[in-house]
């Protein structure tokens, strides 16, 4: 039963894997998140080479040592984005810096199986990240994130992904509470800036991981 799940995904994460190629992301796949930390270390790291580290918010990031192994890498300034005792306004220029880094790191929303990026963002800082700024960008994404469309990953965004990411952030919004989007007004609001990212420019900037695992919402 785990293998023919296993195997459904396999075939999803390559059919997704060849439509992001074709539309000028790098695309590695990896079959789990250990897998998907080794490629980032051995393959990617040495290829880019990067002397200033960031990242935006990412559960799947998260669950990895990525970040560990960038603070305490020689050579690298690693651009810290939150922690304790820095303000907002702090992370807010933090969160500027990270633009201008050589290698940021993150997740998605969702996919769709023709290759597209579909984000949901609050503050804008990952979804400008991805757009334009740091000179590579590598997402680390879950199987549970593929859709079979645009129409489709925006549903998933905006009716799962925003209520959980708020509910996990315990914000001042209604579908904290109800687990239903109500298109809130609150200053508290997840969903301020969309992004569809057809195509890597330069291709090649934006490296895919494909991770054969469900991760993140
Ligand atoms: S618009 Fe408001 S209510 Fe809807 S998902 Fe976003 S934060 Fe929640």
């Amino acid at each position: 039963m785990d293998d023919a799940v296993k195997t459904y995904w396999k075939q999803k994460c390559e059919t997704c894997a060849e439509a992001f190629r074709k539309n000028n992301f790098e695309v590695y796949l990896a079959g789990n998140l250990e897998a998907a930390e080794k490629l980032i270390k051995e393959k990617i790291d040495p290829a880019v080479n990067p002397h200033v580290v960031s990242w935006g918010d990412s559960k799947t990031l998260l669950a990895t040592g990525v970040l560990d192994f960038y603070r305490k890498k020689e050579g690298v300034e690693f651009i810290e984005i939150n922690g304790d005792g820095m303000s907002w306004d702090e992370q807010i220029e933090q969160r500027r810096k990270a633009l201008q880094a050589d290698l940021f790191f993150t997740g998605t929303n969702a996919v769709t199986e023709d290759g597209l990026l579909v984000n949901l963002d609050m503050i804008g800082n990952r979804t400008g990240a991805i757009t334009f700024g740091p000179k590579h960008v590598v997402l680390l994404i879950g199987r549970n994130k593929i859709c079979s469309d645009l129409d489709t990953a925006m549903e998933r965004v905006k009716h799962y992904a925003a209520p959980v990411n708020a509910i996990r952030f315990n914000l001042a919004t209604p579908c904290v509470g109800t687990s239903e989007c109500d298109d809130c007004s609150s200053d508290d609001r997840i969903c301020n800036v969309w992004t569809i990212t057809e195509k890597s420019f330069p291709a090649g900037r934006i490296k895919i991981i494909l991770i054969n695992q469900d991760l993140g919402f």
